[in-house]
């Protein structure tokens, strides 16, 4: 099973990039990356993100 999540379904108007993982964990930890890379957050930013919006971005991760 892999599972997806689309930066666009996580609030980005116009990225069309679309994470990859095995697990949950290992997708959050490629959006991090992702985020840090292509939309300039920090890694406390992204972090505290995350934290705040968990549940939101678990409910976006698609399984097939
Ligand atoms: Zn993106």
């Amino acid at each position: 099973m892999t599972l997806s999540l689309n930066c666009k379904d996580a609030g980005d108007p116009v990225c069309t990039h679309t994470m990859y993982g095995e697990t949950e964990e290992e997708i959050l930890e490629n959006a991090k990356k992702h985020g840090i890379e292509v939309h300039g957050y920090n890694e406390q930013a992204w972090d505290e993100e995350i934290s705040k919006n968990k549940d939101h971005f678990r409910k976006l991760i698609k399984s097939s």
